[in-house]
């Protein structure tokens, strides 16, 4: 075959296979035209899943009747004019391609009119071909409208999913868009029927009443409100409760300067800022607004632009995990404490009406903020502490303990293990911690990779108290140990730890590593289960607990205490009723 240039419309078509994959891309494209237009309502309507009908409707500055066919021109737009501009893009759109992309596979119309027109203009498409613009009426702003998506692309229409599948993925898209712009309004119709209407919110009790409509009132109730801003970057949004993590989550959103993204580095990022808290295997829900000067940022690195480059990935991977962890620190006892923890024994409907209002907030959302200010807040000591005082011990396993509205139930281990953990931690950065020799070295009896696990980490573990040789292929000996912890079964410690570290593998990178042997000889350090504590050894391990970073959650994510209120008690005794 000879050599020839395509004809328009055929790159048009090849030009939407990269932004126009299915309807969910086409109100995308439409709904981030009309925010760049500065629009503050956006109606969205469809029909047939998006398929038959997308139309988007806004408020925003509109286009000349004069530029009006331009607007369907391949890389028209009114949004960069160099490679500076391109450099720091702020708008949400810069490459001219998706009206002429959307146009090429649809029955396309666009009907827009300026505030200071007196008349709207229209335009309409069919199969590429724009027809002439004709004056029309329209309030001030834009109308897009496709019809018949890809009815001239069989190849594309093939692929596309059942109505209800496709609606499912609109209503998505526009969901993440409603998340990236809490100041704007959004109604999404089916065949009329309204989906979804958030009206735009000014403030932050606002934005939470949005978000809880968006997300539902259960991401909500254990979110944590964060706000950072370093070196040029800011960081804001909710962090949803390392206890409420689960093992599926669809809520990690991540919007950079009003856009949604779908980036490895934050994700990894928040990922980190979680470890420490974080049970293995869960995902946890957030809602993360990064802004920074746009010039930092390549956002044209996607044709969807649903990933991004940044220029300074490093900064960004640390202010980002740095900021999260720093946020779940907050999580330790107060007296509005965790609440029930998933999988708690309290009725599902006890969250739902909590009688005193002029108490501490319940845990919505504002309970989440209230109780991180709480935390910090050096206020005179409250009458009775936030965990209370110890009643007696469960089944050698749990603390009771009373508190000012209720009852505690700490899992001891769970918790001990935090706490020592933390100080570990905090020992650990403040130099090798401080410890003895004995007189005579415990010899202690291990597998050989656990031998060679010693090994390897013999500097890490030095600093943490521990030394040790070698002295045969599976036998260590313990010449020194922390003066913290005299009295406890050193050599059993050590090969559980060492049994673990050999487990893991040599792949972790030195700090996580070291980490990983905190927690482990924390977790070997803590009480155990089944043994019996005496009451001030209780009262001891919850003023401990107290005053202990992210002490709601042990090592492994999983909480340390559940709160029962006296309301929940009166309501599972059917009391007032
Ligand atoms: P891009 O968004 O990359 O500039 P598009 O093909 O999506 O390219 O749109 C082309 C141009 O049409 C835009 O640059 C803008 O000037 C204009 N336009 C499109 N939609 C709207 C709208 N809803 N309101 C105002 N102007 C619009
Ligand atoms: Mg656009």
């Amino acid at each position: 075959m000879p050599i020839r240039v395509l004809p328009a419309l055929l790159i048009d078509q090849i030009a939407a296979g990269e932004v126009i994959e299915r309807p969910a891309s086409v109100v995308k494209e439409l709904a981030e035209n009309a925010l760049d237009a500065g629009a503050t309502h956006l109606e969205i309507e469809v029909e047939g899943g998006g398929v038959d009908l997308i139309r988007v409707s806004d408020d925003g500055h509109g286009i000349e009747g004069s530029e009006l066919a331009r607007a369907l021109e391949r890389h028209a737009t009114s949004k960069i004019t160099s490679a500076d501009d391109l450099a720091r893009v702020a708008s949400l759109g810069f490459r001219g391609e998706a009206l002429p992309s959307i146009a090429s596979v649809s029955r396309f119309s666009l009907i827009s009119r300026t505030s200071d027109a007196p008349q709207a203009a229209a335009i309409e498409v069919d199969g590429g071909a724009p027809g002439t613009v004709r004056p029309t009426t329209h309030r001030p702003g834009t109308t897009a409208e496709a019809r018949d998506l890809f009815y001239n692309v069989p190849a594309r229409r093939k692929f596309l999913r059942s109505a209800a599948t496709e609606l499912a993925h609109v209503r998505r898209a526009v969901l993440r868009l409603a998340l990236a712009r809490p100041e704007v309004s959004f109604a999404l119709a089916s065949h009329g029927r309204a989906l979804m209407t958030v009206a735009g919110a000014g403030d932050r009790a606002a934005c939470e009443a949005r978000l809880a409509a968006l997300l539902g009132e259960d991401f909500l109730a254990h979110a944590l409100y964060l706000e950072h801003s370093a070196s040029g970057l800011k960081l804001s949004g909710w962090l949803g409760a390392p206890t409420a993590a689960q093992s599926q989550s669809e809520h990690q959103y991540t919007v950079v300067n009003g856009r949604v993204v779908r980036d490895r580095l934050l994700a990894s990022a928040a990922r980190q800022g979680y470890h420490d808290v974080l049970f293995h295997g869960l995902q946890p829900a957030y809602v993360l607004y990064l802004e920074l000067d746009p010039g930092q940022v390549d956002v044209n690195a996607h044709p969807a632009k649903l990933e991004l480059r940044f220029r300074d990935g490093g900064l960004v991977h640390s202010f980002v995990s740095r900021s999260v962890a720093q946020a779940l620190a907050a999580t330790r006892p107060t007296a509005i404490g965790p609440g029930p923890a998933r999988g708690s024994f309290v009725p599902t409907a006890a969250a739902a009406t909590e009688p005193d209002r002029s108490g501490p907030p319940p845990r919505s959302l504002a309970g989440a903020l209230d109780w991180t200010v709480l935390a910090s807040r050096p206020s005179p000591a409250p009458p009775v502490p936030p965990l209370g005082y110890a009643l007696a011990q469960l089944h050698a396993t749990y603390v009771l303990s009373e508190t000012a509205d209720g009852l505690a139930v700490v899992d001891m281990h769970a918790a001990h293990e935090r706490v020592i953990y933390e100080r570990l931690k905090a020992e650990a950065a403040a130099g090798p911690v401080p410890r003895q020799s004995l007189l005579v070295p415990i010899t202690i009896e291990v597998e050989e990779a656990e031998a060679e696990a010693a090994l390897e980490h013999a500097e890490a573990l030095a600093d943490f108290g521990l030394v040790l040789n070698r002295i045969g292929p599976s036998t260590i000996a313990l010449r020194e140990v922390p003066v913290a912890f005299p009295d406890r079964d050193l050599g059993g410690l050590l090969r559980g730890a060492l049994r673990e570290l050999a487990e893991r593998g040599h792949t972790e990178r030195i700090s996580a590593g070291t980490d990983r042997i905190l927690a482990t000889l924390a977790c070997h350090a803590a009480v155990r289960s089944q043994r019996v504590l005496t009451v001030p050894e209780m009262n001891a391990l919850l003023r401990e607990m107290e005053r202990t970073d992210r002490a709601d959650q042990c090592n492994h994510g999983r909480p340390t205490w559940v709160r029962v209120t006296m309301p929940e008690l009166d309501r599972l005794f059917l009391r007032g009723r």
